[in-house]
């Protein structure tokens, strides 16, 4: 089973067309793939200014398996999910040097 090029630039958590940005050529051996990357346009989706990658081979084929993988081969972290990880480190460190909430250390 193979999937469209306009399939594949849809994104996949809101389904809406997204805008290709970068094609770069990937050489696979003997064959040379071409690469797009396509970001989501959407701004209320949870993949807003998210990137996926859509391979597209010599023949113009799109591999679906690809196209699925593509993201989490290729994890971006948009602005908010990196204020997220911000917040949630700093919140454990405070924890960790609040008096008497010490991380034990396993060597001890
Ligand atoms: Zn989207």
């Amino acid at each position: 089973m193979s999937t469209t090029y306009e399939e594949a630039t849809r994104c996949p958590k809101c389904e809406k067309p997204g805008s290709v940005r970068k094609k770069t050529t990937v050489r696979k051996g003997r064959r040379t793939v071409e690469q797009h990357l396509v970001y989501c346009e959407t701004e209320l989706c949870p993949w807003f200014n998210t990137a996926w990658i859509i391979q597209v081979n010599e023949d113009g084929s799109i591999p679906e398996a690809y196209s699925q993988v593509g993201p989490k081969q290729y994890p971006k972290l948009s602005p908010e999910s990196e204020t997220r990880v911000q917040e949630a480190m700093e919140a454990q460190l405070a924890a960790e040097t609040r008096p008497g909430g010490e991380v034990r250390n396993p060597r001890g």
